[in-house]
């Protein structure tokens, strides 16, 4: 089943908003200060300081660019504690999910990059093929300035991940940060100058800039030479009408609605706590949250109540310190709305909810209480749209093949998972899954496996991020062919001459015959045409 990918949100950058971002603690609802946003005349001169800036990153070498990543690697290893303050504060998150899902994987990117950076960017010979006489490179070129326009739900990751690959591949970059977490945006920036500078590099190298759609809109037009959006499928629509204009290449991280398969012989207690992580960790504002948990009739009723007795005592709170909440808080007011808006469009639809389901309305702050739904069904709007939220939707299918059906029923396809003591089984229901990536018995882990390019396929975008081709995603791979020898073979071709069909005719045969005795014939034929000599 196909329905429509969630509608929101409307398009921003058609709205003229203010000079200023309200930064405010989502988890408080405290002010914590304002932000300038950059206007369009902003985003043009940033643009042109960081190309001035690239020409001469360009020339680095692989050991500078090193330096500067380990020097970053360095400070967000001593300034963690800092740094995950500065995330709780502006994303609402907890303390853990801000090491956990932030600072880790960072730290793991940035240290595969700085292993495995030189490997996959560095010329690369290639076989000459029919041309004996040449030999060919590839040469990973830097692009120039690469764009990143990235979402709120994970400030330091968004901003960070994004920038290391572009970064190492000898590009500037220039960041638009989400206008919902602009706050901590100052504190990340400061690391990454520190690091640039402190290597003798210019601070215009990596920019952030603030601001809402418009800011992301003028970047998209500002002829970078690539622009890697992450975000929601509405507004991933946009940024390639804009990119059209320049014919501007795009990497597209769009939304998903990822499936968790749950076999009648899988592990119960590891698919329970997976499912909860999947659902659960960030409050399920997570592209590759587990979004719809479709599991065999033999093994449902044992699956909901232990989901149920997990999911109901979980702690939810103002995560002022490490160690006392298991959840926290919604980045947005207008994310709440959203998820309720569809609970409660599932209620109303014959859904039930076994745990949460409705919005507290006693505390500032946005929350959303961790929510599991059972009887859903795939027609209804919140089995098709992404919640982006703490939601557990159940399905109960009869076998694999109306899993796999239910799983592969909607526009998106960024990962998956399965679940299944039988290897065999597993494999099968993966590789029927329409999706970027399919994980065994464990969930959205794909990501930390630097090694594994990351991306989806239907709405959820194309292009990769992270392993080889996401660092090559940001180079013209250049082809060079140069001589093998130093000699000059001059190759006749004008005037053309009343045998030349027919010896090209013979040498294409002599070349790409299957059986030797053909090529062989071909050769005589060749030589009963001459020399090649020019005929008067
Ligand atoms: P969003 O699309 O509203 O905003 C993303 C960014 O685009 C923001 O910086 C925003 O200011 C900017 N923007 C908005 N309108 C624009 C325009 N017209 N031109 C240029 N830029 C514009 O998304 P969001 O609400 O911030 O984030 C949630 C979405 O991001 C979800 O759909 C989620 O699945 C997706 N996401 C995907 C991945 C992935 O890797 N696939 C990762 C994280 C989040």
């Amino acid at each position: 089943m196909s329905l429509s990918v969630n509608p929101h949100p409307p398009d921003v950058a058609t709205l003229h908003p203010p000079a200023v971002i309200d930064c405010i603690n989502p988890a408080t609802g405290a002010p914590l200060g304002q932000m300038p946003v950059a206007d369009s005349k902003a985003v043009t001169a940033a643009v042109e300081r960081a190309r001035k800036a690239q020409q001469q990153w360009a020339k680095s070498g692989f050991r500078q660019r090193r330096a500067v990543l380990q020097r970053m690697l360095q400070t967000i290893l001593d300034e963690t504690d800092s740094l995950c303050e500065a995330i709780v504060q502006d994303a609402g998150k907890t303390w853990e999910n801000a090491l956990l899902g932030e600072i880790m994987p960072v730290c793991n990117k940035i240290r595969w990059v700085i292993r495995n950076g030189e490997k996959h960017l560095r010329s690369e010979k290639v076989p000459s093929g029919l041309l004996l006489h040449k030999k060919g490179r590839i040469e990973y070129r830097p692009l120039g300035v690469v764009a990143c326009i990235v979402p709120w739900n994970y400030p330091f990751q968004n901003i960070f991940g994004s920038l290391v690959a572009p970064l190492m591949a000898g590009n500037a970059v220039v960041i638009k940060a989400s206008e919902a977490v602009a706050w901590s945006t100052q504190r990340f920036a400061r690391v990454i100058e520190d690091a640039l500078t402190a290597e003798g590099f210019s601070a215009d190298t990596v920019q952030i800039l603030n601001g809402y759609g418009d800011t992301g809109a003028a970047l998209v037009r500002s002829r970078v030479q690539k622009i890697l959006f992450i975000g929601s499928v509405a507004n991933g629509r946009r940024i390639i009408e804009g990119s059209a204009e320049h014919l501007t290449p795009v990497v597209m991280e769009l939304g998903g609605k990822d499936p968790m398969i749950i076999c009648d012989d899988a592990h119960l207690e590891q698919a329970v706590h997976a499912a909860l992580g999947g659902c659960f960790i960030n409050l399920g504002q997570n592209c590759v949250a587990s979004e719809r948990i479709i599991v065999h009739r033999g093994i449902y009723d044992a699956f909901v109540a232990a989901v149920r007795a997990r999911a109901e005592p979980l702690r939810q709170g103002v995560p002022t310190v490490p160690g006392t909440l298991d959840v926290g808080a919604m980045t947005t007011a207008q994310q709440v709305a959203i998820v309720d808006a569809l609970v409660q469009d599932a209620i109303a639809q014959g859904a039930r909810a076994v745990v949460g389901g409705c919005r507290p309305t006693d505390t500032p702050g946005n929350y959303y209480p961790p929510t599991v739904l059972v009887d859903v069904t795939p027609a209804m709007r919140i089995a098709q749209e992404e919640v982006f939220g703490p939601v557990m939707l159940i399905f109960r299918a009869e076998d694999d093949a109306e899993a796999i059906a239910i799983a592969n029923g909607t526009d998106f396809g960024l990962q998956s998972s399965v679940f299944s003591r039988d290897r065999t089984r597993a494999e099968t229901i993966a590789a029927a899954l329409e999706a970027g990536a399919s994980c065994i018995n464990d969930f959205g882990l794909c990501y930390l496996n630097q090694d594994l390019p990351f991306g989806g396929v239907k709405y959820s975008g194309f292009g990769r991020m992270n392993g080889r081709d996401g660092l090559r995603a940001y180079t013209n791979p250049k082809a060079v062919l140069t001589d093998r020898w130093p000699l000059a073979i001059p190759a006749r071709l004008y005037p053309v001459g009343t045998k030349d069909y027919d010896k090209a005719r013979e040498t294409l045969r002599l070349l790409f015959r299957r059986r030797w005795r053909d090529r062989v014939r071909s050769l005589f034929a060749l030589m009963g045409l001459g020399t090649g000599k020019k005929e008067a």
